[in-house]
């Protein structure tokens, strides 16, 4: 008999039926009438084949079949998802969080590393890393390069300077820079590497930021709107909102030619005003752009219906800014997958088993999230025989795909998802672990799929038209 694929999901359009499998990942769009009449011979006894379909629904019946909304038996979807499961990346390190320094000069309400609570900010490494332990990490970094396979011209390296803040030790970040710049010519595992800076801006002088540039290294400031009211959870350690000194900042960098790229974290405030984000844009020349979610903890509770906002404000800002021919990076890797029907695995290269993370005192993890306790820091820049590929952590962290999740399967965002991050699904309620559900992102994956397969309805109309 023929039937609806376990992976099949009907969209309302109001005028039309999009048809979508989650793993196939191809819109097919209906009128309500061709519906109707699918529903209809479904429920009927003339479906045993394809051929058997009303001659008025013959090319859509053989649409369905090709993007394997409709199928025969749960066998045809276990292959698919066999399939799937199959071209699941194996860990293979392309990206090193280099933390210049744990210490940062904020303490933002709502940061995720922890420096909003006495207890884990005391728990940061004092001692910022050291040219020695550097030089260990770039060796350590290359060495994990080669052990990965990848083809290094179409897998770029990418070493990102955070922390803390990463400014803090402003010396060492030139220093690594600088080695980088020289071990391209005699390494060829580094020879193609990108480097970025996630920084809240405060120590960006003139001078510094002219250097950044010679050096290659693109900068990344964290902002959170247009106003001081909506950056009034980026504040100092006694509280102080900095935002003017932020805006100093990007008009110091406007000033110079420096392009930044910006971080916006989301929050309640910022997400009331879809104009500040764009002034932002005008201002300052934007061409770059970085959302982030807020996450919960046991200190800073989010309520639940942020997150829908979060996510229709991330849609809202995305039409907007695409006008200008800027694009957001988390909606765009979203919409790369979904314009190619490639399935995207993971939502952070820690969960695609490709991030390493080195602390200043040269401990080696997986994720930035986790500096304050060192879990899954697993080993240090010391232990030339570690081989990332084969830890096992590594490869459990690289297993964390939604595609692997009982609890996901029914969902119509499983291609798209990438399940967000576990260190907020760990966090999210008491006994959860890496391996729990990022709830959070739920909403943000399941309105972004809406959004893309309504888009996708619009553009083929007005095609038409
Ligand atoms: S697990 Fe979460 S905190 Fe860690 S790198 Fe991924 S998104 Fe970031
Ligand atoms: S994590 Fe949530 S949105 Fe993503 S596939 Fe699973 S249920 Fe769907």
């Amino acid at each position: 008999m023929v039937r609806m694929s376990r992976y099949a999901h009907v969209f309302d359009l109001e005028e039309a039926v999009a048809l979508y499998h989650s793993l196939r990942m191809k819109p097919v769009y209906l009128t309500k009438e061709a519906y109707e009449d699918l529903q209809a011979w479904l429920v009927s006894p003339f479906c045993n084949d394809y051929d058997d379909a009303p001659e008025k629904i013959k090319n859509e019946v053989s649409e369905l079949v090709k993007y394997k909304i409709l199928n025969h038996s749960e066998e045809d979807d276990e292959k698919v998802l066999a399939f799937v499961k199959s071209r699941i990346p194996a860990p293979a390190i392309n990206v090193c969080y280099m933390i210049t320094s744990e210490q940062c000069n904020l303490a933002c309400k709502y940061c995720f590393l922890g420096n909003n609570d006495a207890k884990k900010r005391s728990s940061f490494v004092l001692e910022n890393m050291s040219k020695e332990t550097a030089d260990k990490a770039l060796d350590f970094f290359a060495r994990q390069i080669k052990l990965s396979g990848l083809d290094t011209d179409e897998n770029k390296p990418a070493i990102i300077f955070y922390g803390g803040e990463p400014l803090v030790n402003y010396d060492v970040l030139v220093y690594i820079a600088g080695k980088i710049n020289d071990l391209r010519n005699t390494d060829s595992s580094l020879r193609n590497t990108e480097m970025s800076m996630v920084s809240n801006g405060l120590l960006l002088t003139k001078e510094r930021a002219l250097k950044l540039k010679e050096l290659g290294v693109s900068i990344a400031i964290s902002v959170d709107g247009f106003t001081e009211k909506a950056n009034g959870m980026r504040v100092d350690v006694a509280g102080n909102n900095v935002f003017n000194k932020i805006l100093q900042t990007l008009d110091m960098c406007k000033e110079i030619g420096i392009d930044v790229s910006l971080s916006v974290t989301l929050s309640e405030e910022t997400i009331k005003n879809t104009k500040d984000i764009l002034n932002l844009v005008d201002n300052y020349g934007v061409k770059s752009f970085g959302f982030n979610i807020m996450m919960s903890d046991e200190n800073f509770i989010i309520p639940q219906e942020y997150n829908e906002a979060a996510a229709k404000f991330i849609i809202e800002e995305f039409v907007e800014l695409r006008k200008k021919g800027i694009y957001e990076d988390r909606i765009m890797r979203k919409l790369k997958a979904f314009t190619k029907s490639q399935v995207y695995f993971s939502d952070c290269a820690a969960t695609g088993g490709g991030q390493i993370v080195i602390a200043p005192n040269g401990q080696v993890g997986i994720c930035h999230g986790c500096l304050h306790n060192k879990q899954y820091f697993v080993t240090t820049v010391d232990d030339v025989q570690f081989d990332a590929t084969k830890h096992k952590d590594f490869i459990e962290w690289s297993q964390l795909t939604p595609i692997n999740k009982e609890e996901c399967q029914d969902c119509s965002a499983l291609g798209i998802c990438g399940g967000g991050c576990p260190i907020n699904a760990m966090h999210l309620k008491k006994g959860n672990t890496i391996h729990d559900l990022d709830e959070r992102f739920c909403t943000h994956s399941k309105v972004t799929l809406d959004f893309l397969i309504k888009d996708l309805y619009r553009i083929i109309k007005e095609g038409k038209a």
